[in-house]
């Protein structure tokens, strides 16, 4: 009898190892995965999608950003508008009958994108949006455009500009990008000064500590859903933590003129910087960096790591403010998405998804799904490239991309035995909408 219980015994721990060798995960995908990859992406084309980051704009708005991309640099492959994906996309949206830009072809899009700016009104913009079966999109702007329906575009406004209250002269002749880049935060910091009906630089940091945290909460007030970081563009996003009275005896020196030195310009940045993100976590409001790759001749790879903010990140006085960290830290995409184990921490795709092929985004997508899905979320980065390739196109390549390669990567990880088709499309309907409608839907 003894020896039977320890047969019946062996022989279901016999079966159940069996059970687990069959249901373990695989490491390559079976003959099955085109069919999963088609069934899957059929359902994945009705999914709703919330776009975590845009600039939608006409191509002339000077309202698009708070900064621009220097004349001489250079474009990825992909986003050259000898791309024959754009024409596929133009065709796609707005029936452009050629397969080409030459300048000829493209006066006809031209043309059409003018007529809609001269129409007015916000059905052209809404109408790209429902063509792509786009719900919501975050737009990073200056201020939030007429021609957007605010029910549709929710505005992400800028603050680098409260970090450059001194002369800047010192900061312009670093090197050409920033010749261009800081005239503009100038711009950007008078027109946040006119609003809150500021007339100068206040007398001292206290003042305008009061003005800083002021701005963001009427921001708020008039529709602000985020708050956005460029300052990759800038500086290194490695913030220090100074006492307030070094930052105060800066402030009390420099306000109303004189150059400060690199280094006592950067330790008052580190200061308000903190002042920032302190009143974000207060008005419950998500924070926005770029961190990742950049345009411009001078941009510094080892600024824009996201490991730079783990400081920032993982300390427990921010633990109310949700940050997201845009462009998926593009290329250390891996390094990105195990920053996202704090709950506070939140990635996209925005960027990379249309520097990349379908083919190499499906690979960080299928690493990302299958560590953290409750954090990474989709963004186009639709941005106007050109007078012809504009965020209407980059809206569509961004899109399409995404939404053909979660498909397959979450079809490749069902035909390796990782889960089912249905947990497949949750976390499909996770990246392209819910994570995004739940933070956003929550900070309100
Ligand atoms: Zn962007």
């Amino acid at each position: 009898m003894k020896h039977l219980i320890h047969c019946t015994v062996a022989l279901f721990a016999g079966f159940l190892l069996a059970s687990t060798a069959a249901g373990q995960a695989k490491p390559l995908a079976g003959a099955d995965v085109a069919k999963i990859y088609e069934r899957l992406l059929k359902q994945i084309d009705q999914i709703p999608i919330y776009d975590n980051h845009s600039h939608a704009t006409f191509p002339d708005d000077s309202d698009m950003d708070a900064m621009t991309g220097p004349p001489d640099e250079s474009s990825v492959l992909r986003l050259r508008d000898t791309n024959p994906e754009f024409a596929v996309g133009a065709k796609a949206l707005f029936g452009y009958p050629y397969n080409d830009f030459t300048p000829e072809h493209a006066k006809w899009l031209v043309d059409k994108k003018k007529a809609a700016e001269a129409a007015g009104g916000t059905a052209y913009w809404t109408g790209i949006l429902d063509k792509l079966n786009i719900e919501t999109c975050l737009a990073n702007r200056v201020a939030l455009a007429p021609y957007l329906d605010p029910k549709r575009f929710h505005w992400v406004f800028f603050v680098d500009s409260f970090l450059f209250p001194f002369d800047n002269h010192a900061q312009m002749a670093k090197n050409g990008d920033m010749g261009v880049y800081i005239p503009l935060q100038e711009k950007v910091l008078q027109r946040y000064m006119k609003q809150q009906d500021v007339s100068g630089m206040p007398d001292d940091l206290a003042g305008y500590e009061a003005f800083v945290r002021q701005t963001l909460t009427d921001n708020q007030k008039k529709g602000g859903v985020a708050m956005k970081f460029e300052a990759a563009y800038f500086r290194s996003l490695y913030f220090r933590d100074p006492p307030r009275e070094v930052a105060e005896s800066i402030y009390a020196k420099y306000h109303a003129d004189g150059v400060p030195s690199e280094d006592e310009y950067r330790t008052f940045q580190d200061y308000i910087f903190r002042v920032l993100i302190d009143q974000a976590g207060k008005l419950n409001i998500p924070v926005h960096f770029h961190s990742a790759v950049g345009i411009g001749d001078y941009f510094s790879l080892r600024n824009g790591n996201p490991l730079n903010l783990e400081n920032v990140l993982r300390d427990p006085r921010y633990a109310k403010t949700k940050f997201v960290l845009i462009h998926g830290g593009y290329p250390y995409t891996l390094d990105m998405i195990w920053m996202t184990a704090a709950k506070n921490v939140y990635t996209d795709s925005s960027l990379m998804g249309y520097y990349v092929y379908p083919s190499e985004l499906k690979n960080i997508l299928k690493q990302w799904i299958s560590l953290f899905p409750e954090r990474m979320m989709f963004g186009s980065d639709a941005f106007p490239f050109g007078d012809a390739v504009g965020a209407e196109e980059t809206f569509w390549l961004a899109t399409r991309s995404a939404r053909t390669s979660i498909a397959g990567a979450l079809a490749e990880l069902v035909s390796e035995g990782a889960f089912s088709e249905t947990t497949a499309l949750e976390l499909a309907r996770m990246y392209l909408h819910d994570n995004a409608a739940k933070l956003y839907g929550a900070s309100k």
